[in-house]
């Protein structure tokens, strides 16, 4: 029997040029996460699926996420054409990725989103990518700079965004938002905003709507931060 390659071809459609291009993505039987992060930052062994989550128009230069394709409205899309179609040359992302053109890929999305002056949490989706790379590659100067970013994208995505029909909702966005303040080094800011996420589950209204495991992951997080703290200042 012939081994099946690890990755495959599909054709979509670009919402901005409307030519068809290709997208590879990762056979889900080739997948194996073998650890998660606290930011949710996935360790695979083998071909690493979030690679690929970066998809762009080899015609015309748009790209997004992977989950968003088609999630621009018409001004979005004359954005896209007048500011990345006249300056982009033809070249195609198909096919097997590296870190290197899996950064490029995130980049141009990064650079797309800009343009079409996106939702921050799109913006903070893909900075949280962006820096993860830079996690793979050991390079944690540019991981916390697109950390930040991220932190930052959040912070405006949860006071302004309507984040009812989101995948990512108010609650998970709280505690990621902690979790970010906590991996740039500001400790006090991020028990602020566990404490937040603590009171909105003891709060009746939002029963059933937190998972237990996200206040338990919480719990453990404010235990280490307040135990590290203590640590400090016995030290100082
Ligand atoms: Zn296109």
């Amino acid at each position: 029997m012939n081994k099946l390659e690890p990755v495959y071809q599909k054709e979509v459609k670009c919402p901005v040029c409307e030519n068809t291009f290709e997208i590879t993505k990762v056979r889900s039987r080739s997948i194996r996460l073998v650890k998660q992060d606290t930011d949710f930052c996935p360790h695979y062994e083998g071909e690493n699926p979030l690679f690929y989550e970066a998809v762009v128009c080899a015609h015309c230069g748009f790209a997004s996420h992977i989950t968003t394709m088609d999630s621009l409205n018409r001004f979005e899309k004359q954005k896209v054409r007048k500011l990345i179609t006249k300056r982009w040359t033809p070249r195609s992302f198909s096919g097997k990725r590296t870190w290197d053109n899996a950064l490029e890929a995130f980049k141009i999305v990064l650079l797309n989103l800009n343009v079409r002056e996106a939702a921050h949490s799109e913006i903070a989706k893909i900075c949280m990518r962006i820096a993860w790379l830079y996690r793979y590659a050991g390079d944690s100067e540019l991981e916390q700079c697109y950390l930040n970013h991220a932190l930052n994208s959040y912070k405006e995505a949860y006071e302004e965004e309507d984040l009812s029909d989101e995948k990512l909702d108010s609650f998970t966005m709280l505690f990621i938002i902690g979790e970010l303040c906590s991996r740039t080094g500001k400790e006090e800011e991020a028990l602020q905003w566990f404490s937040r996420l603590i009171r909105e589950y003891s709060d009746p209204k939002n029963k059933g709507k937190i998972p237990n495991m996200l206040i338990e992951t919480t719990r453990d997080r404010v235990q280490e931060l307040r135990q590290s703290e203590k640590m400090k200042s016995e030290v100082n």
